[in-house]
């Protein structure tokens, strides 16, 4: 089964009046287990909107969303909650991580929210910093962390529990050109070392070309590029 697969995907904003938008119109994806493939848009097509429906944040008007085989389009909120937290890592342009815990701890917490036992999660933690190069700053809070270090916690932080799925938006958006690089390529490392499919919107050609393969949001539907 593919990870991800979404079929005739529509949404619009405010539907039926003068302010209405269609955004997406009939989208189709299908990511098999250990793809990686690059979102590429321009801003305002709709990549936003399609990263939520594909992480059960959002809910189409029309259109089926599978996770590994199992159809969420319909399911109870319960379900989409579990399926979310089981199987999805998420990752944004700015990191959300929780500036009163260190490191350690934000690596730490989604562990803990699903049942992983202390130990487990506290050693799984120091693993993953340690493998994006952050070890050292493990007790350290997000303020006192540069850009760059803040995103590898972030994407520790994603990563933790082991999802089947990443959906990143602009990932390494928010850091400068260089440091992006290196961030990215941390990044991918990750993903490779996992076997985890990933969607990962990018305006970086250069980033884009990176992965599996790319496909471009245009007028409400997917192209191959
Ligand atoms: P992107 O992430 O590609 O910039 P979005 O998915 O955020 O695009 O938005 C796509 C379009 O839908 C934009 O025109 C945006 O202004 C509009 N839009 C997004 N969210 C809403 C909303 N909640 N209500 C109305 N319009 C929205
Ligand atoms: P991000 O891409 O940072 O996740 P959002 O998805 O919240 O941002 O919004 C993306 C775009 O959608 C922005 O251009 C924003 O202006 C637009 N948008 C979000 N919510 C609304 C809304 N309620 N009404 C109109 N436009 C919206």
């Amino acid at each position: 089964d593919p990870v991800l697969e979404l079929s005739g995907i529509e949404k619009s904003y405010n539907p039926g009046t003068p302010g209405e938008v269609s955004v997406l119109r009939g989208v189709n994806l299908a990511l098999a287990p250990g793809e990686v493939v690059a979102l590429v848009a321009p801003s305002g097509a709709g990549k936003s909107t399609l990263l939520h429906i594909a992480g059960l944040l959002d809910v189409p008007d029309a259109g089926r969303v599978r996770l590994a085989g199992q159809e969420m389009q319909g399911s109870a909120q319960t379900a989409r909650t579990l399926a979310r937290r089981d199987m999805i890592g998420f990752i944004y342009q700015f990191h959300h991580l929780l500036p009163e815990f260190s490191a350690q701890e934000n690596v730490e917490l989604p562990q803990l929210a699903a049942g992983v036992p202390r130990g487990e999660a506290r050693s799984r933690a120091a693993e993953l910093l340690g493998l994006v190069g952050v070890g050292a700053r493990a007790n350290h809070r997000p303020a006192e962390l540069s850009g760059g270090e803040q995103q590898r916690v972030a994407f520790c932080r994603a990563l933790a529990n082991a999802p089947k799925l990443l959906l990143a938006d602009e990932p390494t958006g928010n850091l400068d050109p260089e440091t992006s690089d290196t961030v990215f390529d941390v990044l991918m490392g990750l993903v490779r070392s996992t076997g985890m499919s990933a969607l990962i919107a990018t305006h970086n050609m250069a980033l884009a070309e990176r992965m599996d393969r790319a496909v471009r949001l245009d007028a409400g539907s997917l192209e191959q590029v």
